[in-house]
């Protein structure tokens, strides 16, 4: 089976994780900073607190923005649970912004008639997070000026999108945002098999997140309630929880960035011959706004003719073809729906869901191997 996704490791890689394992710390130890600046150091942003996973990193991200108890946090249906759960974590009450129609992303226009509608009923919310989906960047400056005039505060998630661009610029700076959030995952652009970090420009949010990470213990005696009692001293100021990366996944995530621009090379230039291969098919290959560089995490087309859906799927899978779908609308699943989300909710997002197919697109996946996959969707579809 080609599938969908899949990490690319080389030989340096291995070496690094095994240096690791025979130094002093595997945890806690030197290679959580280095890896945390490399982040820092590639997107501009001041403060990365690196973290065991990407829903770990949007969940200290809501809890560092005071996310609480009938707090409302809105982002976009087509997305991986995650995106939504971190609010409910928080004791905050989760509501979807349907998506655009061309870019897949949380739509601005239905962003602004739904605040619109929310001030005149006092139901603002304290957070959105827009879902940078497939890698491809939402337009974040728009986002911004709603914040702005809404009273909101923003977390990114770039799970997808590490090594894309924004306006030229690296998403992760968080010049649009309070918050951005990566996901290391073995699918995502760079790895650590499991992993995440958070990014921001804001020193006390800073504070907030290395808190969280680690039980909400700080050695830091600038931020003690008392003076220290002496060396072994620490306190427990907030309530955290024990989110912590290991070294051995941080040195590989180092090893990693040096070829993120490589990886989000080959992911463009797969995904640009894609487009080239497809454009006969009755599909629509996916759009890239001028505003946006994507990191190419997923490969999504629609079917023109959304009744074939199902067999076409059947049918690539049958073939070897791992094809996936990227996402199950979020309110449409039973726990949400538990919560009150119903079918009909958010409509555009529930046409996506009826067409979508992810192909096969990472690093290591061969011309030939694209060959078939375009082979079998050809057969599929005819
Ligand atoms: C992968 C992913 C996450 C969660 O990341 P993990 O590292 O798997 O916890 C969150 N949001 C989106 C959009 C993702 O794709």
């Amino acid at each position: 089976m080609i599938p969908y996704g899949k990490q690319d490791i080389n030989q340096e890689d291995i070496d690094a994780v095994i240096d690791v394992l025979r130094s002093d710390f595997i945890t806690q130890g030197p290679k959580i900073p280095a890896f945390e600046k490399s982040l820092s150091d590639y997107t501009g942003a001041k403060y990365a607190c690196a973290v065991n996973s990407g829903t770990s990193a949007l969940h200290i991200a809501c809890h560092a923005l005071g996310v609480s108890k009938g707090d409302l946090v809105w982002t976009s249906p087509v997305t991986f649970v995650a995106s939504s759960n971190c609010a409910l974590y928080c004791g905050g009450d989760v509501d979807f912004v349907d998506i655009d129609k061309t870019t897949y992303n949380i739509s601005v226009a239905a962003l602004e008639e739904k605040l619109i509608k929310a001030k005149q009923e006092n139901k603002l919310p304290k957070v959105v997070i827009p879902v940078h989906l497939c890698g491809q960047s939402c337009d974040m400056e728009a986002i911004a000026k709603l914040a702005k005039e809404y009273n909101f505060r923003v977390i990114e998630d770039a799970s997808h999108a590490v090594g894309g661009k924004y306006q030229n610029e690296p998403i992760g700076n968080c010049r649009y945002s309070d918050i951005t959030v990566f996901s290391f995952h073995p699918v995502k652009i760079i790895t650590t098999a499991e992993g995440g970090m958070t990014m921001t420009n804001n020193e006390k949010l800073a504070e907030k997140l290395n808190l969280a990470r680690s039980h909400g213990i700080t050695r830091d005696e600038s931020l003690m309630t008392e003076t220290s009692h002496g060396p072994w001293y620490y306190q427990q100021i907030d309530l955290g929880f024990n989110y912590r990366l290991t070294d051995i996944q941080a040195a590989l995530g180092i090893k990693q960035m040096k070829r993120i621009d490589e990886f989000v090379k080959i992911r463009n230039s797969l995904a640009n011959r894609y487009d080239d291969l497809l454009k006969d098919l009755p599909i629509r290959t996916p759009l890239q706004p001028s505003y946006c560089y994507s990191a190419r995490h997923l490969y999504v087309i629609r079917l023109k003719d959304q009744n074939n859906h199902k067999a076409i799927f059947e049918k690539m899978r049958d073939m070897g073809i791992g094809v996936n779908l990227h996402y199950i609308p979020v309110h449409l699943q039973p726990y949400y729906q538990g919560l009150g989300h119903k079918m009909g909710d958010y409509p555009v997002a529930e046409e996506y869901y009826t067409s979508a197919i992810s192909l096969p697109l990472y690093t290591l996946l061969t011309h030939a191997q694209q060959d078939e996959v375009v082979a079998a969707l050809k057969s599929a579809l005819a």
